[in-house]
């Protein structure tokens, strides 16, 4: 089934998110699509607890608070979210409209697109192993999607970061057993976290074992034993069913290069009125987005946000004139905010 909307918005980082604002305030509906589980991108992802300094009239916030007041400020204009799915095609139909899809099979038909992808979409670093990809989301996973999934069975989670050490933390206590394997025993999971898990280790309820994984067996699709070399060269093997893979996230670019705009080392080459790309209908904003002068930061992507939606606007309605209005005094900009007058 297509949705239909005004703009589809690429990408739900603070740029991205402040672009569902700016076309909210022009009266325009937006979905946004995120590759990730969670809105913020570079913010939520790589530095949450980071604080930024320079957002305009904030003298100091951390980058996830940042993003929370993003989502409270976008809140009087309803957007839609498509998380956990990356947009993978974007087709240009006669007339100027456009069908955005997702992995997800989610079909969005709309008449512009805002390519706010920053550095690309955060997908996990694999587990290099050969045939193992045939196991993935059957008995090989990147993501935790349904805990329960994962409840009485033999788990080896793999990784040394937060995320590895909060899944760890969390299914223990429902797993019939755990294990953590790491390339080292040196973590970057916060320490608080590896306290715990020397708590668990302690009281028998988990183990833990230096190495890296250089095979695996399986028996009718499912997995049996994974095979772990240790810093000694001795080779180990463990029972299992399923493996929980945390090696980090990096961005790629991935589909959006397919999608005919012309880049420039991987940035969307954009005007400066409109920040549109060499195909009408499709504007960039945020990291992704390159001109003469521009530089990588969150005020610049907020300012390229608001001239694409007033140039949006201007392409959705072409007869009628789009005003600038101030949202201290502008009526329908209040309605639209839901304040009362
Ligand atoms: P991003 O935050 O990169 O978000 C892009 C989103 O698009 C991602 O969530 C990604 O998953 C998604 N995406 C991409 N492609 C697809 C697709 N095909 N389908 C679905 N989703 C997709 N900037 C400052 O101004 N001040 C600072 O102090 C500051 N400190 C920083 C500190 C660190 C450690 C880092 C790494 C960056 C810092 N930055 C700072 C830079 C700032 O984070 C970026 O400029 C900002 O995040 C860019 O926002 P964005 O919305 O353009 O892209």
């Amino acid at each position: 089934m297509t949705t239909e909307t005004d703009v589809v918005i690429v990408g739900a980082g603070p740029c991205g998110l402040f672009q569902i604002f700016e076309l909210g305030l022009l009266g325009l509906k937006a979905h946004i699509v995120d590759a990730l589980p969670k809105p913020g991108g570079q913010c939520t992802e790589l530095y949450p607890d980071k604080p930024i300094y320079d957002i305009p009239a904030i003298p100091v916030c951390d980058a996830q608070d940042l993003v929370t007041r993003l989502m409270k400020q976008i809140e009087p204009f309803g957007a839609t979210f498509h998380l956990d799915q990356q947009v993978t095609g974007v087709q240009k139909h006669e007339g100027g409209s456009f069908t955005v899809t997702t992995s997800a099979g989610t079909e969005l038909r709309c008449k512009a697109v805002v390519i706010a992808g920053g550095v690309g979409s955060f997908q996990p670093m694999p587990l290099r192993v050969d045939g193992i990809d045939d196991l993935h989301d059957r008995c090989v996973f990147y993501r935790v999607k349904d805990p329960r999934v994962h409840y009485g069975k033999d788990l080896i989670v793999l990784g040394g970061g937060d995320s590895a050490f909060d899944w760890v933390l969390e299914l223990a206590q429902h797993a019939k057993s755990m294990m953590l394997i790491h390339r080292s025993d040196k973590f970057r999971a916060a320490p608080a976290s590896v306290a715990k898990m020397e708590a668990l280790i302690a009281a028998g309820k988990m183990k833990f074992a230096v190495g890296n994984v250089v095979g695996f067996e399986a028996e009718g699709g499912a997995l049996k034993k994974i095979e772990v070399r240790a810093t000694d060269e001795s080779l180990s093997k463990f029972d299992l069913d399923h493996l929980l893979v945390f090696f980090g996230l990096s961005p790629k670019l991935g589909p959006i290069a397919d999608w005919g705009l012309d880049l420039d080392k991987n940035q969307i080459t954009t005007d400066t009125e409109k920040f549109e790309s060499n195909v009408p209908g499709i504007y960039a904003v945020g990291d992704i987005a390159t001109y003469p002068g521009k530089k990588k930061l969150i005020l610049s992507g907020f300012h390229e946000a608001a001239l694409a939606a007033f140039a949006i606007k201007a392409r959705i309605e072409p007869d009628k004139k789009v005003h600038l209005q101030y949202t201290t005094t502008s009526p329908i900009m209040h309605q639209r905010l839901g304040v009362k007058d």
